[in-house]
């Protein structure tokens, strides 16, 4: 079996370690006896029709200008469809605001976002900096923020959780990140998912369930995942 992973501007969306979450992904198929395979997808480059899970990581404002021009039309419209075909997707800050529908930037003109999750997101006055820790399907999950951006989602626009520590989307509703039905973005960086084993698990399964949808993973002995997971949301909880 093999789950072939998209790395969406590996190279420019990488901030915070965000490349975590793609090698978190691919070695928990890998300890499974699933062949992992990691496609870069950058600037100028093909979206590949074979992806079972995308990663979209974060990025500084100039970075994002280059990458939301290389989404607009039908590199975006492809990354859409294969999300709504089932393909799962996970979007961090940077690449989290340009799958909505616009991204207001401090210095920049508006970039165009793809629309894939129903948000607008604009430069606010504050940046949000520290550890972040929120409610959700998938129990607590655990992170770290780092974004002057301020999202509002759509009406009926699920949020991936509520903030129990942290600000999240915007500081004031009390939303953290967003689902689309496989897709999720969020701004928890981290990386995320080493200390997400359950969410980790959720996009592997969800992205292999695309072409077989009776697929389930089997359990991993996550006992060094959990204890890194409780000794974040432990200084999420004790210290800003
Ligand atoms: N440039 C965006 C912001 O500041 C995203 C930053 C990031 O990806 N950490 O909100």
């Amino acid at each position: 079996m093999r789950v072939t992973i998209g790395w969406l501007y590996g190279r420019k969306m990488n901030i915070y370690g965000d490349r975590g979450n793609v090698q978190t992904v691919a070695q928990r198929a890998r300890w499974r006896g699933i062949d992992a395979d990691v496609r870069e997808i950058g600037i100028g480059d093909p979206l590949p029709d074979e992806i079972d899970v995308f990663f979209f990581g974060g990025g500084q404002d100039q970075s994002q200008v280059a990458v939301a021009r290389d989404l607009q039309g039908e590199k975006g419209e492809r990354l859409k469809a294969a999300v709504a075909d089932g393909a799962a997707l996970l979007a961090i800050c940077g690449g989290y605001q340009l799958l909505g529908h616009e991204y207001r930037p401090h210095d920049a003109e508006p970039l165009p976002g793809i629309g894939l999750f129903d948000l607008v997101t604009e430069a606010g006055p504050e940046r949000f900096i520290g550890n972040v820790l929120i409610g959700s399907r998938w129990g607590e999950l655990v992170g770290f923020e780092n974004h002057s951006g301020l999202t509002h989602l759509g009406p009926g626009v699920e949020p991936m959780g509520k903030v129990l520590v942290g600000r999240g989307n915007n500081g004031q509703d009390g939303t953290e990140g967003a689902i689309a039905g496989t897709a999720v973005g969020c701004y928890m960086h981290g990386a995320l998912l080493p200390k997400n084993p359950t969410l980790a698990d959720w996009l592997l399964e969800t992205g292999l369930r695309r072409r077989d949808p009776s697929f389930t993973l089997s359990p991993l002995d996550d006992t060094f995942e959990t204890a890194a997971h409780a000794t974040a949301r432990e200084r999420a909880r004790t210290t800003r």
